[in-house]
């Protein structure tokens, strides 16, 4: 056996953890940017307790509010300008993965003047300003992983920047923020999560001590399922979705994510799809796809408490609704662009130019 884990994010979970827990701040800095989205953080409660909880350490604070979904390296450069204004010495990220992978790269961006391919690098001269990380959607995992996903205009696609540096020092996951969330973007962020854990778990880079987590989490996400169309979900099912995205961040912290994320970028870069939904798309012909081959599709099938692959497709075309159209030139460029995405070299058997555009094509098939 050989494997290398490394989880440094510092984690407190339950109601009013931030509350419970305002002192953590202090081992951060002096002064915190708070970056969020435009208004979900003041609606579903996050920003009013960080607020509190460092007003009652005595801590300053800036707050920068301006980050849109699917942030592009324009966006958190302006944030970066003004967290150098303001005077701050660490990050505090409230939201869903956009203000979470913003933080992290304002993080890079305050401490560095640097340009884009530094920026991507993963090596900084200097250290990245500290992030507290505070997530309202159950998906992305960004609380727990060393990636920030960003726009890159330059390719006309979304590019990840990935290494230790920006791994949160603290995470705080509260499941009451995310009552606020649309049934969309519920079942979007959801489906986010299961490719997470999917992914991981049949990533080339898996490995024994994370399979455990990638099947618990896709063992929790497949319990919640058959509640994600309802327009309440309980309190449970709440918690139970959040933890289960804390887990499948934490697997791909480790793995990396495959084709399916590959697939996804630019199905969010030129149509707008959301990042879940994106992923959902294409997910179940990608597992059409290894069947034949990986045997450990069957695990994650068995682990969703369904019977078959197809059962599996049922279930995500009830959740994702009338699907998008591709054009033939879409489905060529957007092959092209999944081709030379890094996540690519993660899926085995490695997908060629033809398997990657017959997932296209099957996912879309009217
Ligand atoms: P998001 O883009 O952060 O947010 C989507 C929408 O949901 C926004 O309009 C936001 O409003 C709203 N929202 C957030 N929390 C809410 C709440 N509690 N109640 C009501 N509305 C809420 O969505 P996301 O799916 O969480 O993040 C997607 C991004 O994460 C993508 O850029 C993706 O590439 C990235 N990602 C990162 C990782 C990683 O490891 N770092 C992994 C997967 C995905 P406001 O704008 O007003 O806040
Ligand atoms: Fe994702």
């Amino acid at each position: 056996m050989e494997f290398r884990y490394f989880m440094p994010v510092k984690t407190f979970f339950g109601r009013d953890c931030i509350g419970k827990n305002c002192s953590e701040f202090l081992l951060l800095g002096k002064k915190a940017l708070i970056v969020t989205g435009k208004s979900s953080a003041e609606k579903n409660g996050s920003l009013a307790d960080v607020k509190k909880a460092l007003e009652s350490v005595k801590i300053s604070y800036a707050h920068y509010n301006k980050i849109e979904p699917n942030p592009s390296v324009e966006e958190v450069r302006e944030a970066a300008l003004f967290a150098k204004k303001s005077g701050v010495d660490f990050i505090i990220g409230i939201g869903g993965g956009s203000p979470l992978d913003a933080a992290k790269a304002i993080a890079i961006l305050t401490a560095n003047d640097i340009d884009d391919d530094t920026l991507y690098s993963g090596v900084y001269k200097n250290r990245p300003l500290p992030i507290a990380a505070v997530p309202t959607t159950a998906g992305t995992g960004s609380e727990v992983t060393p990636y920030s996903i960003l726009t890159y205009n330059k390719i006309n696609n979304k590019k990840s920047i990935g290494c230790d540096s920006i791994f949160p020092a603290a995470a705080f996951l509260d499941y009451a923020y995310t009552s606020t969330l649309s049934s969309e973007t519920t079942i979007n962020t959801a489906i986010d999560a299961l490719s997470h854990a999917v992914e991981g778990y049949l990533s080339a880079r898996a490995t024994d001590i994370i399979k455990p987590y990638a099947i618990e989490s896709i063992r929790l996400i497949g319990e919640c399922i058959p509640e994600l169309k309802k327009n309440t979900l309980k309190d449970e099912v709440r918690e139970k979705l959040l933890y289960a995205s804390m887990l499948a961040g934490i697997v791909i912290a480790h793995t990396g994510t495959t084709a399916v994320h590959a697939m996804g970028y630019p199905l969010t870069y030129h149509k707008n799809i959301d990042h879940g939904r994106a992923n959902g798309l294409v997910l179940y012909h990608y597992l059409k796809f290894l069947e034949p081959s990986i045997e450990k599709v069957r695990h994650i099938i068995d682990a969703l408490g369904m019977k078959s692959t197809d059962e599996f497709g049922n279930a995500i075309d009830k959740l994702l609704g009338d699907r998008e159209t591709l054009s033939e030139a879409e489905l060529e460029l957007f092959t092209k662009t999944a081709m030379t995405a890094k996540n690519i070299s993660n899926t085995v058997p490695q997908p060629d130019e033809k398997d990657i555009r017959k997932i296209f094509e099957e996912s879309f098939k009217r």
